[in-house]
């Protein structure tokens, strides 16, 4: 079992299959953004399956699959297939903006991904445009096909932004309330020179709360997975929505993940830049027990929480470099 300084458990690992992304959503890709890696700076599948495989050991028992988008990488399927069958790993989870998921919804889903997490930050085509450079239509195509090649649960992902898309908030929970999804609202990060940008639109969401609560009663309620939201029921409804507050009302205190690049750093804290490179030593003759030995050394290092309000400008990667 891994455990940190702070007492906490980690149990979850978010892995990004890739750094590039087919959107170029403003407060997260910079339009214009070039500095990717490289394909081989990238872990390969088979480096991916020995690392996971490491973790699996220590404890890991949830990995979700996030980017960059992850569905750009060719490999995906191929990897999911190998993480699912891997001895520890109970859950196997993807985050994706969906715009690709119609033709592969089916594919992942026999290859083992049991949840996803969708991005959808508005159903109107103009200001989805806006926010993501990108086409609404084939984003709910995917979703579609999510529903009916039965992951569950599936949630939506709203980055909330004042003046940009938190007059849809209501019509999200009717979409959701239709399509039995569960719906959560997030507030913006100042992750990089996008998400820095995007502050000017940060809304803090014990407002969305409170609006809702005039329109719906809203009982606490429990929900299956490692996030940090906290969840609602809405009336005596299914739709279940959460909020993410990881600038009004931080969750630091239960953390249970770390995060591992598509070039294999290991990254203690999405808010702060404590790492470690574990490429080198799968290109190394380095065993099993000192890839997992580092680890654990590095484990004993993740910070106690993120400093978003009192440093926003400390971390100069984008959001897409580790999949949020
Ligand atoms: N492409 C995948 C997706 O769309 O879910 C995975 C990667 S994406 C970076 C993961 C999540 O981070 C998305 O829900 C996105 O909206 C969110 N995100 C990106 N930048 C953010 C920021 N500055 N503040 C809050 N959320 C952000």
């Amino acid at each position: 079992m891994l455990r940190d300084p702070f007492n906490r458990e980690i149990q979850y690992l978010r892995l990004s299959v890739t750094d590039r992304c087919d959107f170029r959503c403003f407060y997260c890709l910079p339009r214009g953004f070039r500095d990717f890696e490289t394909p081989d700076e990238w872990l390969t599948c088979d480096e991916i399956e020995r690392l996971v495989s490491q973790f699996a050991a220590l404890g890991i028992r949830h990995v979700r699959l996030t980017g960059g988008e992850p569905l750009v990488r060719r490999e995906l399927a191929e990897i999911a297939g190998r993480i699912a069958a891997l001895p520890g790993i109970d859950e196997l989870s993807l985050s994706t903006n969906a715009s690709r998921l119609r033709d592969f919804s089916d594919a992942l889903y026999n290859a083992g991904v049991g949840r996803l997490n969708i991005s959808l930050d508005s159903l109107d085509a103009e200001t989805f445009r806006e926010i993501t450079g990108n086409e609404l239509k084939p984003v709910l195509q995917g979703i579609d096909a999510a529903c009916k090649s039965g992951f569950r649960p599936i949630k939506i992902n709203m980055v909330v932004m004042r003046g940009i898309n938190d007059h849809e908030v209501e019509s999200m929970v009717d979409y959701c309330l239709k399509r039995n999804l569960t719906l959560r609202f997030i507030e913006t990060m100042p992750v990089g020179d996008g998400g820095r940008k995007a502050s000017r639109y940060y809304l803090p969401l014990d407002e969305i709360e409170a609006r809702l609560g005039k329109h719906y009663r809203l009982q606490p309620a429990a929900m299956r997975g490692s996030g940090p939201a906290r969840y609602f029921q809405v009336d005596d409804s299914g739709l279940v929505i959460g909020f993410i507050t990881p600038r009004s009302q931080h969750f630091c205190e239960t953390c249970n993940r770390v995060r591992l690049s598509v070039t294999g750093d290991l990254h203690l804290c999405l808010g702060q830049e404590d790492r470690l490179e574990l490429r080198p030593m799968l290109r190394s003759d380095a065993g099993d027990e000192a890839i997992r030995q580092a680890i654990r050394q590095a484990i004993a290092r993740k910070p106690e929480r993120h400093n978003f309000n009192q440093a926003p400008a400390a971390i100069m990667r984008p959001m897409s470099a580790l999949g949020g």
